[in-house]
């Protein structure tokens, strides 16, 4: 827990012309300490989504006293708590930055439904479920070394070597898993979706309904 977060009291001593005002209560400096710990539209927000206020000691910084917070409360709280405070900056953000206003109804709603969500999400993703057959099989690119990395006893020593050894970890929950090299010819469902995501910079999220080019090239794959 550092404290990088761009608050207007971080740019003032990075010697940025900004004033230096929490944009949400518009009453104190804008730290991390007091968005976090004291800023009354944090503090609303956390107790209209039934969290109470963090105790913190003087003799504490701001990492220490969080750390200390974060382990006594139970883990359901703990989930609640990381979705507020994201909540909250993206909130604190859009009131900086288009000039949005701040609605604490609002917030707090998307927060409870958000963590009703994830709730739901844990019940279904049963991680003592074994499945019984399954085979993955990566698209193109230089997926064929990542396969034979999968596949191979010696451990690996590239830059991809945490996701190698997370893999393997992932796939002991499966009685049996292959991994397979399929060129791009043999899944053009996935080659498109890759192509539509190269046209992107940012990060894009497939909620519902593929792209048109997606569904033509899974309606057109050999059965
Ligand atoms: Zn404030």
């Amino acid at each position: 827990m550092h404290n990088f977060l761009p608050t207007f009291e971080n740019l003032q001593q990075r010697k940025l012309p900004v004033r230096n005002t929490c944009r949400l209560c518009e009453a104190s400096a804008d730290t991390i300490d007091h968005l976090v710990f004291s800023c009354p539209v944090s503090l609303g927000l956390l107790d209209s989504v039934g969290l109470p206020p963090a105790p913190t000691s003087q003799q504490l910084n701001f990492a220490e006293n969080f750390a200390t917070w974060f382990m006594q409360v139970s883990k359901k709280q703990q989930t609640l708590i990381v979705i507020t405070y994201w909540a909250l900056w993206y909130t604190r953000n859009a009131i900086v930055h288009d000039d949005s206003t701040c609605s604490t109804v609002k917030v707090s709603t998307f927060i409870l439904a958000f963590h009703l969500e994830l709730d739901s999400l844990a019940d279904v993703s049963d991680p003592t479920l074994k499945v019984k057959d399954v085979k993955w099989f990566l698209p193109d690119g230089d997926s064929l070394s990542v396969i034979k990395k999968l596949n191979s006893d010696i451990p690996d020593k590239s830059v991809i070597s945490p996701i190698i050894s997370d893999t393997k970890e992932a796939s002991k929950n499966f009685e049996l898993l292959t991994f397979s090299y399929v060129g791009r010819k043999g899944n053009e469902p996935a080659h498109e979706l890759a192509k539509i995501g190269l046209q992107y910079r940012e990060p894009r999220y497939w909620i519902e309904e593929a792209s048109a080019s997606v569904d033509l090239a899974q309606r057109e794959r050999p059965p």
